[in-house]
C-alpha cells in the first residue's frame, strides 16, 4: 500500500460542491489541505486510509463549497451603510449620491479610519462567506490592505482616482501625474509577498471616465500593460456617464475607452449595465472583465448578464459596498441576479428559469475569478488550486429535506449559513467564531470614532 499523503488540515465528512465545472458532487466526502492549496478531494471512507492530517475539522452536516468572490466592493464606505436612507427621513438626498456623499466621505477618512472600516468590511465579509474582493479604488489603500493582510482575507486594494470632475471635493482631485505616479506606486509596494502571503496585492483604478482625464485613461492603460496588472473602473453605469461620453466625444463611454487604446483584458468595468449591442460586441472583442452589482444594477437598467455571461465575458458578482445597498453576502446578490435576469432576460420570451441558481453560484465563484484574473488559483474547489473554502450548514430547517447538496448550495444557502471559512489554507473563521478579528476592539474604536465623524459628515453634507 502506498504512504499515506500527509496534510495540514482535513475537512472531514462534508458534502462537497466543488462548483468546477462539472455539476458533480460528493457525499461525505473529505478535503486536505497543505501549506495554502488543496492536496486531495475524495470520499470520507477513502481519505480515513489515504490522508493523515496536522488537523481535522468536522465537516458533518455541513456542504463545503468555494468561497465567493466580491468583484467590486468600497472597503471605504462601510461606515457608511444605511446613512444615506436615515438621512433621507430627515431631509431631501442630493443626487448624484456619489459625488454628493460617497466621494466627500472618502475624503474625510484618514488612514486609521480606513483601516477600521477594512478592519469591519473585510469580517464582514469572511462571516457571509466572501473569501476575496476587488476593491474599486477608495483613500488610504495601504490601510485597506493592512486590514486585509490583517484579517486574512484574499483582495486587490486600489486607490480613489480623479483627475477632473465639477463638484468633486477638491481634496479628491489630484493633476493626472500625481494620479498616475501614485498608482504605479501602489502597485509596486503591493507586488510579490508580504509577510509570507502574495495573498493581498494592488490594482491600478480610475473612478470612471467623467472624473478621469483621456490622458490619465491613456496612461494607466500603458502601466497596466507593463506592471501586468488590472484597472478597475465604473462604466456604463449612468445615463448621465452616456450623456457626458456622446457629448464631449461622440461615441459611447465603451467606444471611448477603445479609441484611447485602454479596453483589454486589463480593464475591469464594474456595473457595465448600459451596453449598446456595438458595446457588448466590443466587451466580446477587447475582453474587458465586468461585474453585475444585482443588488443595485436594476434600477439602473435591465442588466445583460445572462447574455454576457454565455457570450464567454469575464464576469463576476459585486455588492458595491454596504452603502449602496446594506448586505455584504454574495450568495445575496446571486438569488436576486437570478430573479433580475428571470424578469428582463427570460420571462418577455416565455423562457423559463433563464439562469438557474446552479448558474448564478459558476458565476458567483468561477465567474467572479476569471473577471480578478486568478481563476487558475481559486473560483472552484479542485487539486492544485488555492485553499479558499467554505463550510456551510446544511441542517437548517430552510435547507430540509436535502437531496441534492447543489441545489441547497446554489439556492437556500446566505451567507449566514456559513459557519467556517478557510482562506490560502489558514482557517479565519471556525464555527462562526472569527478567528483573526478582535470584534470588542472593533466595537470600542467605532464607539469612539463614529460618532464624530458622522457629526462631520452630516454637518458637510447639510
Ligand atoms: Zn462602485
Amino acid at each position: 500500500m502506498a504512504a499515506p499523503l500527509k496534510a495540514d488540515l482535513l475537512l472531514n465528512g462534508c458534502d462537497v460542491v466543488p462548483v468546477d465545472g462539472t455539476n458533480k458532487y460528493i457525499r461525505n466526502g473529505a478535503l486536505a489541505v497543505k501549506g495554502n492549496k488543496i492536496v486531495w478531494i475524495g470520499k470520507a471512507s477513502t481519505a480515513k486510509r489515504q490522508v493523515v492530517a496536522k488537523s481535522t475539522i468536522d465537516g458533518s452536516d455541513q456542504i463545503a463549497m468555494p468561497g465567493m468572490i466580491d468583484a467590486h466592493v468600497h472597503t471605504a464606505q462601510q461606515l457608511l451603510r444605511g446613512k444615506i436612507a436615515e438621512l433621507g427621513r430627515r431631509r431631501m438626498v442630493k443626487i448624484p449620491v456619489w459625488r454628493n456623499y460617497y466621494i466627500p466621505f472618502e475624503g474625510m477618512l484618514t488612514d486609521e479610519d480606513v483601516y477600521l472600516s477594512g478592519l469591519l468590511c473585510y469580517a464582514n465579509m469572511i462571516s457571509v462567506g466572501t473569501t476575496c474582493f476587488a476593491e474599486a479604488g477608495g483613500p488610504h489603500p495601504d490601510a485597506m490592505g493592512r486590514a486585509a493582510i490583517d484579517t486574512g482575507i484574499r483582495g486587490f486594494v486600489s486607490l480613489n482616482t480623479v483627475d477632473q470632475g465639477a463638484g468633486v471635493p477638491k481634496t479628491m482631485i489630484a493633476s493626472t501625474k500625481q494620479c498616475y505616479d501614485r498608482n504605479v506606486a501602489l502597485v509596486k509596494r503591493w507586488k510579490g509577498s508580504k509577510g509570507g502571503t502574495d495573498r493581498v496585492q494592488a490594482w491600478l483604478s480610475l473612478r470612471q471616465i467623467i472624473v478621469c482625464s483621456p490622458e490619465l485613461i491613456k496612461a494607466m492603460a500603458e502601466a497596466a500593460r507593463t506592471l501586468d496588472v488590472k484597472i478597475h473602473t465604473h462604466l456604463c453605469e449612468g445615463v448621465y456617464e452616456i450623456d457626458y461620453s456622446l457629448e464631449k466625444f461622440g461615441k459611447r463611454p465603451t467606444e471611448y475607452l477603445r479609441d484611447l487604446g485602454a479596453l483589454n483584458h486589463y480593464m475591469h468595468c464594474a456595473h457595465s449595465v448600459l451596453l449598446s449591442a456595438e458595446e457588448m460586441d466590443l466587451y466580446v472583442k477587447h475582453r474587458p472583465s465586468a461585474c453585475h452589482c444585482a443588488f443595485g444594477n436594476y434600477a439602473i437598467g435591465p442588466h445583460r448578464l445572462h447574455e454576457m455571461w454565455r457570450r464567454g465575458i469575464d464576469i463576476g458578482l459585486g455588492t458595491d459596498g454596504a452603502a449602496s445597498w446594506g448586505s455584504m453576502d454574495i450568495f445575496q446578490v446571486a438569488h436576486m441576479a437570478r430573479v433580475g435576469q428571470q424578469a428582463v432576460m427570460g420571462t418577455p420570451w416565455s423562457y423559463r428559469n433563464v439562469m438557474p441558481s446552479e448558474e448564478l453560484l459558476k458565476v458567483a465563484t468561477n465567474g467572479g475569478a476569471r473577471a480578478l484574473g486568478i481563476e487558475k488559483d481559486i473560483g472552484s474547489l479542485e487539486v492544485g488550486k488555492k485553499a479558499d473554502i467554505l463550510l456551510v450548514d446544511r441542517n437548517q430547517l430552510d435547507h430540509m429535506p436535502l437531496y441534492d447538496p447543489y441545489f441547497v448550495a446554489a439556492n437556500t444557502v446566505v451567507g449566514r449559513d456559513v459557519r467556517t471559512v478557510v482562506i490560502d489554507g489558514h482557517v479565519v473563521m471556525k464555527d462562526r467564531e472569527l478567528l483573526t478579528v478582535d470584534r470588542e476592539e472593533i466595537d470600542r474604536r467605532l464607539a469612539e470614532r463614529l460618532p464624530r465623524l458622522m457629526e462631520r459628515f452630516d454637518a458637510m453634507t447639510a
